[in-house]
């Protein structure tokens, strides 16, 4: 990008084999003192990130796919969000909101109700996480309903805490032997185009999902819809198109909340603001948190003013919720977001990596599909001209991209999807090392 200055160069550069030896002293400590649940795809510790790269204590300079999972899509260091950042802390850290409130949580409501899909009276609610943003969608859409039961789809992916554990559909590793699991949760089919019958419309998908609804729950008892709009954590699942106005549909005639899920999808990700702005679905709430404040934590729900405003006051909040520094970053954020134009950026990103990864497909015959938008992409690996799934495969591939220094995140319910989350500012030569450096792994991989 032209329009873009990095603060460290944009090149891929090893000075020692990964990990390297300060990385593996800090694992050692690490394993000492941290406990073993939390795990790192890359056993690589940061000194510095900038634009597409991320610098290791050994020195190394690696290209970054990831994002921190969608997070730091303006960079890792964007100046105008430290910028903020300094400025805020400068004045004030926190004071809570519930206590004695400030602008910076009201900036980010009016930024968002103008950003989100659909230009009806809308309510926003600042939280910390994704999970917790989901968590409370959910609350609304009980207490606006007045009823109980929340549709949730295969391969779903909505977070760790009890109740987004439940909405989650992954045993392995999210919630297994983590249970009980909150009650009245119902998991539905997806539309997933590559494992679906040839042929099968997105409609044709809605209505085989709308049909168990009714047959297991009765249209009249579900609270809630939540489906993220493109699956993140399940494998970068696009569903067929028709396959989500049919469904928002279906709940607008049985009064039924729809939630989208976009913490991951959302803020110029896909290519638009939001990846519900591709079929025009409004959101009766949408979720958001990720790529929001350039890695601050920071997420949301906004949604119709009156399902929000029935909640009584105090009914929603939390200690932390709506942070300033984190809304301040994320004020920058979205300036920095329309300065460059991001959804453009993605879409860019989109076509340079999809015509490269059409040619490799082309070549080898493990990649069962490519599928993703803007700069949220995926390649599913199977078992050389089958669509049986090669996790195997995959775990090699990421392995030697990492070993060529480019951070690649792999994803998908039989873990065999590489994803493609590179930050949005990432420029095109970095890009295209990374991806020929994915493309010679892939190659070498289906080869052995
Ligand atoms: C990451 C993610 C979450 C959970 O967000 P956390 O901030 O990790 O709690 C929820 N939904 C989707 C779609 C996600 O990708």
């Amino acid at each position: 990008m032209t329009d873009l200055t990095y603060r460290l160069p944009q090149k891929r550069h090893l000075v020692t084999p990964l990990p390297g030896p300060r990385s593996q002293e800090l694992t050692t400590r690490r394993r000492a003192t941290v406990a073993a649940g939390v795990g790192s795809s890359v056993p690589v510790y940061t000194a510095d990130a900038d634009g597409g790269v991320i610098v290791d204590v050994d020195g190394n300079s690696l290209i970054d796919l990831g994002s921190g999972i969608a997070v730091t899509s303006v960079g890792a260091s964007n100046s105008a969000v430290a910028e903020a950042v300094r400025e805020q802390v400068g004045h004030f850290t926190h004071t809570c909101f519930m206590v004695t409130p400030y602008e910076g949580y009201v900036r980010v409501a009016e930024e968002l109700a103008a950003l989100t899909p659909g230009d009806h009276e809308k309510r926003t609610v600042l939280f910390n996480s994704g999970a917790e943003a989901v968590e409370n969608a959910v609350k609304v859409a009980r207490l606006a309903t007045g009823r109980n039961a929340v549709v949730a789809f295969d391969h779903a992916y909505h977070g760790r805490t009890n109740l987004t554990m439940a909405l989650t559909a992954k045993n392995m590793p999210y919630k297994h032997n983590f249970g009980p699991f909150a009650p009245e949760i119902y998991r539905m089919p997806m539309s997933y185009p590559f494992r679906d019958a040839d042929g099968l419309t997105g409609e044709q998908a809605a209505q085989r999902t709308i049909s168990q609804i009714e047959k297991q729950i009765g249209g009249d008892a579900v609270a809630a819809i939540i489906i993220e709009p493109i699956q993140g954590e399940g494998g970068f699942i696009v569903p067929a198109r028709g396959f989500l106005p049919t469904l928002q549909a279906w709940a607008n005639e049985n009064g039924v909340v729809f939630i989208a899920d976009e913490v991951q999808t959302g803020f110029a990700r896909t290519g638009d603001w939001f990846a519900c702005n591709d079929e025009d679905i409004v959101p009766d709430i949408i979720t958001m948190a990720k790529g929001i404040a350039g890695g601050m934590p920071l997420a949301a729900i906004t949604g119709r003013a009156d399902l929000l405003d029935k909640v009584h006051a105090g009914g929603l909040g939390g200690t932390y919720g709506g942070n300033p520094v984190a809304c301040a970053a994320a004020v920058a954020t979205l300036e920095e977001m329309r300065a460059h134009d991001m959804p453009a950026r993605a879409r860019h990103i989109g076509d340079l990596a999809t015509t490269a990864l059409q040619t490799l497909a082309d070549e080898v015959d493990v990649i069962g599909d490519i599928r993703g938008r803007g700069g949220m992409l995926a390649i599913e690996l199977v078992r050389p001209g089958t669509t049986e799934p090669d996790p195997e495969l995959t775990k090699k591939v990421a392995a030697q991209c990492l070993a060529e220094g480019v951070i690649i995140l792999t994803c998908g319910t039989y873990g065999n999807v590489i994803r493609l989350l590179p930050p949005l500012v990432i420029d095109d030569d970095l890009l295209t090392d990374g991806l020929d450096v994915l493309a010679a792994a892939i190659r070498s991989a289906a080869q052995a």
